[in-house]
């Protein structure tokens, strides 16, 4: 048996049909930026969320990037401010904060949910710091309970990264609806993927929703008129009618890879794979399943001859990647979790034989 990590044609093959229809509807409409399937987006999203706004963007990173600096033109952030963020996240995460001139202030995770630790999160505090950027990581809510908390007690802005969290919650409140605004990422392989790159931002804030639509609208709110120096990043009409026929099935989708997951957690039984800590089922929507070896490179060897795909989310952290070698202190379990985490296949129509046969794989394992 050959199972890939992921299987992206076969993901998008069961809409096929819907997304030509919405294809063919874009092409003949002859609008194909900020258009009706843009603004009907943002509204059947901002409702997922249960968020009052939502604005397509071009892709993840600047989703983030332009709430920062929406805060920025709104006086809120300057030059200098120290931003909060797990030391164990995507790069783009990082990329947002030092693209605005602020400075990323990393943080070493929960060992067990791999998420912000609320205590740790306090310990980085200065009198420079202004925001705190949560990345509910492979999925996982972060404990936003007890950042909101520090957050408030501290006057700090939260912004979450929630680009592999689409539909993620916490005592009914979802991924997109705790901070003051939160990023999301459409990249192909997330968990609400489009056919190309898209982001968006959700906010309750009405005012930095205006700010941030104009700064991604050329910093113009009527054509031709620009009140500040804004840069070029819109959702694409026809990526807004792909991410519209996805997103009706999200919810399928999470219940899915909920249920891969609990299969993965219960079958899984291998005293050097370590297995992920899920608090809560619905706080988690399996963006990925990552497990940890002390014997990694054998273990994703041992897979690989089985046939068996995995990845490696994330091999080199932010602080020793060589662009960031001003943030080169010592995050250990950073770096240990870099060595030992491995992602293993979940995704939507993988069937039951061929989890079968990566349990089998990875309890074989010596
Ligand atoms: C994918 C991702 C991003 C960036 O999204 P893009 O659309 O690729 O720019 C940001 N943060 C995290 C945690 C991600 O996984």
């Amino acid at each position: 048996m050959n199972i890939p990590f992921l299987n992206l044609k076969h993901i998008n093959a069961q809409y096929r049909t819907a997304l030509i229809e919405a294809a063919s509807r874009v092409i003949d409409s002859g609008w194909y930026i900020q258009g009706k399937e843009v603004r009907e987006f943002e509204q059947e999203f901002a409702a997922f969320c249960d968020s009052e706004n939502c604005i397509g963007v071009a892709n993840g990173l600047d989703a983030l990037t332009l709430v920062l600096r929406a805060w920025k033109e709104q006086g809120r952030l300057k030059d200098g401010d120290e931003v909060i963020v797990p030391g164990n996240t995507y790069i783009a995460s990082i990329l947002a904060i030092s693209e605005n001139r602020l400075v990323p202030v990393l943080v070493e995770p929960d060992e067990r949910t791999y998420n912000l630790c609320p205590y740790k999160v306090e310990a980085a505090i200065t009198s420079r710091t202004k925001v705190v950027l949560a990345v509910h990581l492979y999925g996982q809510l972060a404990d936003m309970p007890a950042i909101l908390e520090i957050a408030r007690r501290y006057d700090l802005l939260v912004l979450e990264d929630a680009a592999q969290a689409h539909g993620a919650s916490r005592q009914g409140r979802k991924a997109g609806n705790w901070g003051e605004a939160a990023g999301f990422s459409f990249y192909p392989g997330k968990n609400l993927g489009a056919l190309g790159d898209a982001g968006a931002v959700t906010t309750q804030d009405d005012e930095l929703a205006r700010m941030v639509r104009t700064l991604g609208n050329y910093g113009s709110r009527r054509k031709y008129e620009h009140s500040v120096k804004g840069v070029n990043s819109r959702l694409d009409e026809i990526q807004a009618a792909f991410l519209r026929v996805k997103l009706r099935n999200l919810e399928e989708e999470i219940v899915q890879r909920r249920r891969l997951a609990s299969t993965y957690l219960a079958n899984i039984n291998n005293e050097i794979v370590a297995l992920p800590t899920v608090s809560d089922m619905q706080a988690h929507v399996f963006h990925l399943f990552v497990v940890r070896s002390p014997r990694r490179e054998a273990f994703i060897n041992h897979l690989h001859e089985s046939g068996v795909g995995s990845l490696v989310h994330y091999p080199l952290p932010p602080h020793k990647q060589l662009t960031y070698s001003e943030l080169n202190a010592s995050y250990p379990l950073c770096e240990r979790l870099a060595n030992e985490v491995v992602s293993i296949p979940l995704y939507p129509g993988l069937t039951d034989e061929q989890q079968a046969f990566v349990i089998e794989s990875i309890n074989a394992f010596r």
